[in-house]
């Protein structure tokens, strides 16, 4: 379906001005409005295509994109309306009525959905910083105290109320219509919609009286904690201008690599050395590892490649109550530089026969361990 061009549908000139063009849109408006023309499709298909029409040549932006490309132009990432829908399927009703409130005012325009309410509270912006965690902190949980650089309330910044709106941060104006009087809302020009515009503003600071400062905050970091997750500590972000509320902190978890223990997923996986001797003669040892030491019992005659698992020992779950495992991999370290005794032993060994390689077949292969760890 080849689409018509967004100026012949609201029947205005390439050069119109913006007034023209709202004024052109507002007459096709009232004439195709559905509450005018129940029942008729054809009524609403016009009425969607004015609205379309006027999102785009309304938008600087976007018209000047249309001037350029065509309809072309206006699909694709931040050109379509109201988040990457495109536009392809049109505007929904609710878009056009929502669009009413610039056009025909907050007054009781019957059915036009009413205006929207401009005057906002002032919020701070949030702030977003990068922390280091190693697996002992995501274990355990942590506190941490970093440095972070914000926009402060400055000592000695004063607000007053916005002349203009004289505090409500919108201005309103009344206008003459076929319908009578109605009002149109827009945010205050002079205060953005804050309310309020500086008073005294310290040397330093900028127009809404913050000042960019270092500031500690303290963060909890429960249990758990994984590379790519985003703590929000309420609060500790920007300072919103004349005393409103700051925005966050986003925290944002980076894992420290570990040189001795790997992670993989919630498991943890660790190599533990142990000499040809202790191979054989069986040994208990202490693996120092996240949350401390753990103690090992290596039984008498244990492989390399072995690999045991502590259960429970791993990082907490983020998906469910539970815990990882951690698995211990078992290396046996065969002795080098042999003193003359060692030298001796191992050649009689080796002349008698008696110390051979003879697995029973019952020892798990590389690939069927690899396999266990993942069923
Ligand atoms: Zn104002």
């Amino acid at each position: 379906m080849s689409k018509r061009d967004y100026y012949d549908v609201l029947g205005v000139s390439k050069s119109a001005s913006p007034e023209e063009i709202k004024k052109a849109y507002r007459k096709l408006a009232i004439q195709f409005h559905p509450d005018k023309n129940p029942g008729d499709k054809q009524a609403e298909e016009n009425f969607k295509e004015a609205a379309e029409a006027y999102e785009v040549l309304s938008d600087p932006q976007k018209k000047a994109r249309y001037d350029q490309y065509g309809h072309a132009g206006m699909s694709g990432a931040g050109g379509g309306f109201g988040g990457g829908g495109g536009f392809g399927g049109g505007m929904s009703m609710e878009d056009i009525f929502s669009q009413f409130g610039d056009i025909f005012g907050g007054g009781g325009f019957g059915g036009f959905g009413g205006g929207s309410q401009r005057s906002q509270a002032a919020r701070g912006s949030n702030l977003r910083v990068r922390i280091k965690l190693n697996l002992q902190d995501m274990v355990e949980g942590t506190q941490k105290t970093i440095k972070v650089k914000k926009m402060k309330s400055a000592p000695g910044a004063t607000a007053k109320t916005c002349p203009t709106c004289h505090g409500s941060g919108a201005q309103v104006k009344v206008m003459n219509t076929m319908f009578g009087q109605m009002q149109t809302q827009t945010t205050c020009g002079t205060c953005q919609g804050l309310g309020k515009v500086a008073d005294k503003i310290p040397a330093g600071a900028n127009e809404h009286g913050l000042i960019r400062e270092d500031e500690e905050v303290t963060i909890n970091i429960p249990a758990g904690a994984r590379e790519g997750i985003q703590l929000n500590v309420r609060g500790k972000g920007n300072d919103a201008p004349f005393g409103g509320t700051p925005g966050d902190l986003l925290v944002v978890v980076e894992e420290e690599v570990d040189k001795t223990i790997k992670r993989e997923g919630d498991n943890l996986h660790q190599e533990l050395y142990i000499s040809f001797a202790e191979a054989a003669l069986g040994t208990s040892k202490e693996l120092s590892t996240v949350g401390g030491q753990v103690k090992i019992k290596v039984e008498a005659g244990t492989q390399s490649g072995k690999i045991l698992r502590l259960a429970g020992k791993g990082l907490p779950s983020i998906d469910s109550y539970g815990k990882g495992d951690m698995f211990v991999h078992i290396n046996v370290w065969t002795p080098q530089n042999l003193n003359p005794t060692q030298k001796d032993f191992f050649e009689q060994q080796l002349e008698s026969g008696e110390m051979v390689a003879e697995p029973s077949g019952k020892e798990k292969s590389f690939f069927d361990k690899v396999k266990d760890l993942f069923s």
